[in-house]
């Protein structure tokens, strides 16, 4: 029989396969065993009208048979089978897969990691496999037919025997080499788990004969092996069930062992939604930040299943970066298991279902927050810098969205609240939001300018963290109210600077050079004799956090130097702009500097700030 030939496309994807690096060759069994599963479908789609079909577990199953001495690797099933046409037609030439025509696009980028992550189909048995032998016959038909291959060099078609219905794919599996071996495919062990891994739930059976030790009779410590059929898959995934029939023990087992964590969920959000977009979803909120999560190694993302079958492991595109700390999967029918990266971002399901999922998320933690506030505290603890970040992301894309998750400390409560819960306590006559920035909450309520607003009776927010402010600037506003650091200069009505201090600011603000952009004088610092402020779109905080990024471009906010004109510190500085100007020069250096260190900036000149002090002090 005349050799046929692959079409030219099947030729370049053998090539691309038989090349692939090594451990993407073991998903050869999860696209086998995929196919024999649509198989079966097919035949059970027919079952459902044509009554000689009786379908049972036994009847409907695929079977995975190794075989070390052959060096053989068989994957039978009892589906459709296929006639000559359709092992020539199917075979033959590969359909344009999304994967195929991805990789041709983006031949020269380096490793896509396609073959990994999307189904390749039939052609991938040739990464492991120096020849494939195919025997199948249709359902209905009495002729059987071979398909065999040696790779890229062709194919023949010719008649067989076969008794039952169904396709049975043999491997002949290649040479072991240095690096990759090939015989790990005929080690049962690595065969159930690479099945557990990759077709646990696909629903019928997928058995192998298995080798098992009992202990010989009449004998205490002498073992002998047997033979016995075993069930590798789980069949029914834990998803699919019935919520009531899950109990949280189950759920907690399930994560722990897929999502390899040592403690519980803090939450299960399981849904099965049906309408224009089908799916069903397992989400799963850890109780703590992946170890590895605020590194760059960190990848978050969802696992994709269609029909039982993993099709991705990371499905970045299901979740936004501000839940990128969610683990879980989604499972829909929907979505084709012959689909690149590149057409599943544009994939109009996909999208549907990451909207839906991005929005249960939410609603889940704000029912969380309602309900059980101390759990949503301690979940916030730990996942408040991803929401934080959430709110400037995309220039403020979802901000509004999210603004309701977010919590902050408080000068007046014990516990963090939200923006809501502040403004509703807002007095009257308050127009800002007002909020101080700081390392911590003990340093932030010691600021003065945080004394200052504090005894006109407003709660002021304290942010902590680099982020804070950030976020902030991006709301601009919360139910109509502005924000308002207690630091910002303008934030004070405006008093007008008094006749007789106009020549003592002058002086200071000379003395001070650049350092500042203006000195004033204030009423509204109690206890305190300085603080700085700062005027203009950049605060003292941003400055701190943008300096401390790594970059070369350093900026600087316009720093304004205030002096508590009721202090008794006031009088004697007047006293020195007339009596001893030196004297006056070095007390606004130590003034200044003392203002840098209660914002915890850092001074300029540490020892000329100690010597002014020392000299002063004499
Ligand atoms: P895909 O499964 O994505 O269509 P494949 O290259 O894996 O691409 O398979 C091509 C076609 O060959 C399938 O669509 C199916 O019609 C047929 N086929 C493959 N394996 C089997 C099987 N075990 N039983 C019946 N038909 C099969």
């Amino acid at each position: 029989m005349a050799k046929r030939m692959f079409k030219s496309e099947s030729k370049r994807l053998l090539d691309l396969m038989i090349n692939s690096i090594y451990t993407h060759k073991e998903i050869f069994l999860r696209e086998l065993i995929s196919n024999a599963n649509d198989a079966l479908d097919k035949l059970y789609y027919l079952s459902l009208t044509d009554e000689n079909i009786v379908f049972d577990r036994e009847n409907f199953s695929i079977r995975i048979t190794p075989d070390k001495d052959a060096r053989t690797l068989t994957i039978t099933d009892t589906g459709i089978g296929m006639d000559e046409e359709e092992l020539d037609k199917n075979l033959g030439v590969i359909a344009k897969s999304g994967s195929f025509a991805f990789k041709q696009e983006h031949e020269k980028a380096e490793d896509v990691d396609i073959i990994g992550q999307f189904g390749v189909g039939f052609y991938s048995a040739f990464m492991v496999a120096e020849k494939v032998v195919v025997t199948s016959k249709k359902f209905g038909s009495e002729e059987a037919f071979q398909w065999i291959s040696s790779g890229a060099d062709g194919y023949e078609i010719k008649p067989t025997a076969k008794e039952n219905a169904g396709t049975e794919i043999v491997l002949y599996l290649k040479a072991d080499t240095e690096d990759e071996k090939y015989s790990e495919f005929l080690d049962e062990y690595k065969l159930r788990s690479l099945v557990k891994k990759y077709s646990d739930y696909i629903k019928y059976p997928i058995k192998m004969m298995t080798t098992r030790q009992k202990l010989k009779e009449g004998t205490e410590n002498e073992y002998e092996s047997y033979q016995e059929d075993d069930t590798l898959n789980s069949m029914v995934p834990l998803w699919r069930k019935n919520k009531s029939e899950v109990t949280e023990e189950e759920y907690n087992n399930f994560y722990r062992e897929k999502f390899f964590d040592f403690e519980n969920p803090v939450k299960v959000i399981h849904t099965s939604v049906d309408g224009a977009v089908s799916y069903k979803s397992l989400l799963f909120l850890p109780a703590r930040p992946p170890f590895d999560y605020y590194t760059k190694e960190y990848k978050k993302g969802l696992q994709l299943y269609t029909n039982g079958v993993l099709i991705m492991d990371k499905c970045e595109d299901l979740l936004p970066d501000y839940f990128g700390f969610v683990k879980g999967l989604v499972d829909s029918a929907d979505l084709s298991l012959n689909i690149s990266r590149e057409m599943l971002q544009h994939d109009r399901q996909l999208k549907a279902i990451a909207s839906r999922i991005k929005k249960k998320i939410k609603s889940e933690l704000e029912a969380m927050m309602k309900n059980d506030r101390e759990a949503y505290e301690s979940f916030y603890e730990n996942f408040k810098r991803p929401l934080k970040f959430g709110l400037y992301d995309n220039y403020g894309a979802d901000k509004d969205f999210l603004v309701d998750l977010i919590l902050f400390d408080s000068s007046t409560e014990e516990k963090p609240v939200s923006l809501q819960e502040y403004v509703d306590r807002m007095k009257e006559e308050q127009k800002y939001i007002y909020y101080a920035c700081g390392e911590t909450k003990e340093k932030i309520a010691k600021l003065p300018q945080v004394e200052a607003v504090s005894e006109e009776g407003y709660e002021i927010l304290y942010f902590t963290e680099d982020v804070d402010e950030f976020a902030i600037k991006i709301l601009g506003k919360f139910a109509d109210k502005e924000f308002k650091s207690v630091s910002d200069s303008a934030s004070e009505q405006k008093e007008e600077t008094r006749e007789e201090d106009k020549d003592l600011f002058a002086f200071m603000k000379e003395a001070l050079g650049d350092e500042v952009a203006e000195v004033k004088g204030t009423t509204r610092l109690k206890s305190h004799p300085v603080c700085l402020s700062s005027t203009g779109e950049i605060s003292l905080e941003m400055e701190k956090v943008l300096n401390a990024m790594p970059n070369d471009q350093k900026v600087k906010a316009q720093r304004v130097l205030e002096l508590n004109i009721n202090h008794p510190m006031f009088a004697s500085l007047q006293t020195m702009l007339t009596e001893d100007k030196e004297k006056l020069k070095k007390y606004t250096n130590v003034l200044y500097n003392c203002a840098l260190l209660m914002e915890g900036m850092p001074i300029e000149d540490p020892v000329a700030f100690s010597n002014d002090t020392c000299d002063l002090i004499y």
